[in-house]
């Protein structure tokens, strides 16, 4: 009888690894029999093209002879190579693969077509070049396109370092040898043996079943004999059919690529990768017939099909086949805080119309793996675009607290709510690893009320997706007794088996998906948040100009040409700089080379479709005398004071003849007083200034500023002492010792690795009030229209602040223009309005609306939230009385017992070394009200104050209306924020209103022009039926509407 011996669980499993080990024993293990027959290359030549150019230009360098052990680079250089292979006799037949390793990225091409990407990270370096090519073909000639840089960049000293531009990579393999498949299969299965007996509980029999079972597959195995090859692998089947009960959990595994638009490395880059990556995905689909991969952002399809037609026809048709599933809808998978309402919505209809348009397919679910936080009006923005399912990963990365559901309904703001799951695994590039289906089991938080999740695999980033290795890995996994069952799904499979059988057991989370980490990206890259901001504004001024002058010119039979092409390109431009990393501020500096070019294009471009469409509107001759004239943008009536251009002669004439209308400022600017009604324009006609404004110094030095509405007393380093309402004694700063307005403070700020994402929670008691003024305070404009005070406050040695105070009259809020020369290392500045408001929470505004949270530290969910996003305002309000904190170009705030903080500026050195170092300027005010921020207008303030109005000198013809209003609202509950073209139809407007005081409202809709039917449609501008309809009220050109809280409209008229 046969001597049956105990096994000793450690050894057994190391005698294993050692088995398949690609470091020890090669030349006697199973891994060292892999690869047979190697075979050098008959010749390999090389190219040191001049940048990223095209194959077609490529082929037509001049190539000269190369071998291994050369260098190439320097960093994001590009190199191309000439590859002539001849297989020899002893290879024929066989499976013959190519070995690369550049220790780079590169691509295989042939015949103009890229075949397959290949990389030294990850061990992606060979490519099976008798089954793509030909079987019994015994000639190839190929060209590689290497890529001087690594899959996540070229960080010096760490990942996330500023790139090491002077790179070089060897190429240290070049040569063909035979793939031994039967040696392939035997390793995974004695991989897969191992890993289940190392990670499966010692409370079950299984995991010793496995490793009995891998201990006697290499007692069977004698490596010089292949008779015994396929008995161990008979063996491993044996025990991978033992099938699990019909309650396991299943998961529903997908491919899949993460791709970060650009990061660690340039958009230009992306380009490559997503061809390096999506033709690795292509050719494993040529073999594997279930393997499906879903991949999101519009932007690369485009990419691709613009540079690689050859790739992108074959993409096609494995989208046709559902293999390779267009996910997400949205054009880039942007950032899910900062980008605006109508920024939300454009990236959904440019991602849904390309997939409508391109595959003839809508997208049914939100893919959003990797941001950092989610918006709670993101739900309704979702629906809108018939998007009823949500998918990400990142809110496994909270610092502090767990959040606890991986499939549960997600409710935003206004109450939509849409199916989300967060695969548990806490990764959305999963191996095919027997660890990480167990981890996702352990890990998943909703047993017993639902039995599946999803399960990512792929290497992201140009990691070149999924690889072999992960689908036969998964081949052994899909139905065994240990483990979950792993199943190759679609996103569409398993949303709808847990609305099918789940959905009535699921929690719900309602308000935002809160990322406890990364909220110093709100912060950091000042410009780029302020150029978004401003670039939003640009296009929706644009847009409506355009509309209008295309509406007039429609009903006039003019020929004012509306600019299609120009506005999806630049809103592409705009929409791509909101990938998530690159407005939050974390990619390298040679990213925002690119972006800040984009934004330059996006002003100077909307600047010229502006002075068209105006001049088209008001009908402008060259003949008549200059006019100045005021636009508004915006769905209400303004009257405020403008800077009028003194070029035109106009005002200072008027000055002379009247000088209580207009005020010359400091700089020679000649203000006025002028109103101009809602979306419309009128003729700059100064007003008289019946409640002048006033600046005033005080014996102790302090400076009073006085208009109709607010008093402030302002030390001498620009500190609000007291702010008060006239009329009303209250100080709307705090009384407590040491307790000053508009206080800047600096802080450490020193994260724990992640450097320009990340400003930890200590940073708080870091705090440093700055004190000291570098020059003496002095009063600037003295009134009527305009008061102001110049301070100047010293941040340190090499930084200082300029700051203009300035109240004007008629105007609610106390404005700070603010310029800083920032040169520090890991510093936070931010302004604090310690305020006198007793409140248990702060409203912060978000996209087409508002979001409370708490003004302490109760909870561990509290302290967690010590840094959140808000746009243009922030408020803190008791009964009939609050503060807010309005600004023009900032998104990080926080607030604490009563105290208001704006975040400014921060200074983090990775990944670019040179991030917001420089000048910058930017503008936040301070508007205490009464009654609640709704009624006292602060949403309004808020929009004026970022879209200040413009004077444009025109010349219109005799006969041309002083003033128009082309659109206009009558209840300021509702912001009538967008009016765009139809993008379909040519004689059509689209208008999107949203209710933003969070209550139920009516309003009545007045347009100028003669629409001749009204209808509601949905984001996609698809009208909806007649049900949703039918509650429009219309009576000439009113229009009747109800909103919900928060609710978003958008409507169709038809000219
Ligand atoms: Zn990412």
């Amino acid at each position: 009888m046969e001597q049956v011996t105990l096994k000793h669980k450690r050894t057994t499993l190391e005698r294993a690894d050692k088995f398949i080990s690609p470091v020890y024993f090669n030349d006697v293990n199973l891994r060292g029999r892999l690869y047979r027959d190697s075979h050098p290359l008959k010749s390999i030549t090389h190219y040191a093209a001049p940048g990223r150019v095209s194959y077609q230009q490529a082929v037509k360098g001049k190539f000269t002879k190369t071998e291994t052990g050369q260098s190439f680079g320097p960093t994001w250089s590009t190199h191309w190579f000439q590859l002539e292979i001849e297989i020899p006799d002893n290879m024929k037949g066989e499976e013959v693969h190519l070995l690369w390793n550049s220790n780079s990225e590169a691509l295989v091409w042939q015949g103009g077509n890229p075949l397959q990407g290949l990389s030294g990270d990850y061990d992606r370096i060979s490519f099976p070049l008798s089954k793509v090519l030909g079987k019994n073909k015994t000639r190839f000639s190929l060209y590689v396109e290497m890529a001087c840089n690594r899959i996540l960049g070229e960080g010096k000293d760490s990942m996330i370092g500023p790139p090491d531009m002077n790179k070089t990579f060897t190429l240290s393999q070049a040569e063909i040898a035979v793939f031994d498949r039967e040696v392939y299969e035997l390793i995974i299965d004695v991989e897969t043996l191992h890993d289940m007996a190392k990670h499966i509980t010692e409370e079950t029999e299984r995991g010793y079943q496995a490793l009995y079972t891998m201990n006697q597959m290499i007692n069977m195995l004698d490596l010089d004999d292949r008779a015994t090859y396929s008995k161990a692998h008979q063996l491993a089947k044996k025990f991978f059919q033992q099938r699990n009960g019909q309650s396991q959990h299943t998961l529903y595994a997908m491919g899949h690529a993460h791709m970060d638009s650009a990061w660690l490395w340039p958009y230009a880059e992306t380009v490559r990768k997503c061809a390096r990556s999506w033709s690795c995905t292509i050719r494993l689909m040529e073999q594997y017939p279930h393997f499906t991969f879903t991949c999101s952002q519009a932007q690369q399809y485009e990419w691709v099909k613009d540079n690689y037609p050859g790739l992108y026809t074959q993409i096609k048709e494995f989208v046709k086949k559902g293999r390779f599933i267009p996910v997400g809808g949205t054009w880039v998978e942007m950032d899910g805080n900062i980008p605006s309402g109508e920024a939300f919505v454009r990236q959904f209809l440019y991602g849904q119309r390309f997939f409508m348009k391109e595959f003839n397919k809508k997208c049914s679910e939100f893919w959003l793996p990797d941001t950092f936080g989610y918006s709670p009006q993101l739900p309704q923005i979702m629906k809108l675009f018939g998007i009823s399912r949500f998918l990400t990963q990142k809110l496994s990365w909270s610092l502090v607290n767990k959040f606890p559901h991986h499939t549960f309904w997600w409710e935003g703001i206004d109450g939509s709510r849409v199916l989300s799951h967060f695969p548990p695994g806490d990764s959305y590039e999963m191996h095919g690893k027997v660890e990480e289906v167990l981890r996702t089991i352990k890990n998943y938080k909703d047993k017993g009320r639902s039995n599946k999740s999803v399960y990512l695999f792929g290497f992201g980033d140009g990691g070149n997706g999924p690889s072999e290795d992960m689908l036969v890995r998964m081949s052994r996994l899909q139905d065994v007794d240990g483990l979950p069952k792993v199943q190759s799904k679609t996103p569409q499979e398993f949303f709808s088996d847990v609305e099918k059988e789940d959905c009535g057991n699921l929690c719900r989370w309602r308000g935002e998906l809160y990322l406890e980490l990364h909220n110093g990206t709100y912060t950091t890259h000042a410009k780029v948040k302020k150029m978004n901001r401003f670039c939003e504004f640009r296009l929706h001024d644009v847009e409506f100009l355009a509309s209008m002058a295309h509406i007039q010119s429609l009903i006039k039979k003019a020929a004012y040409k509306f600019p299609t092409e120009e506005l999806h390109r630049l809103w592409k431009l705009l929409l791509l700089n909101q990938f998530h990393d690159v407005l939050p501020g974390t990619s390298i500096g040679l990213v925002y080379e690119d972006a800040h070019q984009y934004y330059d294009d996006i002003v100077g471009s909307c600047q010229k479709l502006s002075s068209n469409a105006l001049a088209s509107i008001i009908a402008d001759s060259a003949h008549s005398n200059p006019v100045s004239m005021v636009i508004n943008c915006m769905g209400w009536q303004r009257k405020e004071v403008v800077t009028m251009s003194q070029s035109t002669g106009t005002p200072a004439k008027k000055q002379k003849k009247s000088p209580e209308l207009v005020q010359i400022d400091s700089q020679g600017n000649t203000l006025a007083m002028v109103t101009v009604p809602s979306y419309g324009y009128a003729e700059a006609k100064p007003i008289k200034c019946e409640k002048p404004c006033s600046i005033d110094k005080k014996q102790n030095g302090t400076f009073i500023l006085r208009n109709e509405y607010l008093s402030a007393e302002i030390d001498n380093v620009g500190r609000i002492i007291t702010l008060t309402l006239n009329g009303d004694e209250r100080n709307a700063i705090s009384s407590e010792p040491g307790c000053y307005g508009n206080q800047f403070v600096m802080y450490d700020d020193i994260p724990l690795y992640w450097d320009a994402w990340d400003v930890m929670d200590y940073h708080l008691e870091t705090r440093k009030p700055l004190l000291l003024s570098t020059k003496k305070t002095t009063i600037q404009d003295q009134g009527p229209l305009r008061v102001s005070l110049v301070v100047e406050i010293k941040i340190s040695d090499q930084s200082s602040i300029k700051q203009v105070i300035s109240l004007d009259t008629g105007s609610p809020y106390l404005k700070f223009q603010t310029q800083v020369d920032w040169h520090e290392n890991r510093k936070f500045l931010k302004v604090e309005f310690p305020t006198s408001v007793h409140s248990m929470s702060a409203t912060y505004e978000i996209q087409f609306g508002h979001h409370q949270r708490t003004n302490h530290d109760n909870t561990s969910w509290d302290w967690a939230q010590f840094e959140v996003f808000g746009h243009k305002w922030a408020a803190i309000s008791e009964h009939n009385f609050g503060v807010a904190v309005l600004n023009d170009s900032k998104y990080g705030y926080s607030t604490r017992d009563g105290v208001m903080r704006l975040s400014l500026l921060r200074s983090p050195k990775s990944p670019d070394k040179d991030a917001d170092m420089g000048t910058h300027s930017f503008t936040y005010a301070v508007m205490p009200f009464q009654g609640t921020f709704q009624s006292a207008g602060v949403i309004q303030a808020a929009y004026e104050l970022n879209n200040p109005l413009d004077v444009h000198t025109l010349n219109p013809p005799k006969g041309v209306q002083e003033n128009k209003s082309f659109f206009s609202v009558d209840n300021p509950q509702v912001i009538l924020e967008t009016i765009k073209k139809s993008e379909d139809l040519d004689n059509a407007l689209i208008l999107r209103l949203y209710e933003s005081y969070g209550g139920q409202a009516k309003v009545k809709l007045t347009a100028d022009l003669p629409f001749t039917s009204v209808k509601r449609c949905n984001g996609l501008e698809e009208i909806l039926d007649n049900e949703v309809t039918s509650d429009l009220e219309v009576i000439g050109r009113q229009i009747t509407l109800s909103f919900k809280p928060f609710e978003i409209i958008s409507l169709l008229l038809k000219f």
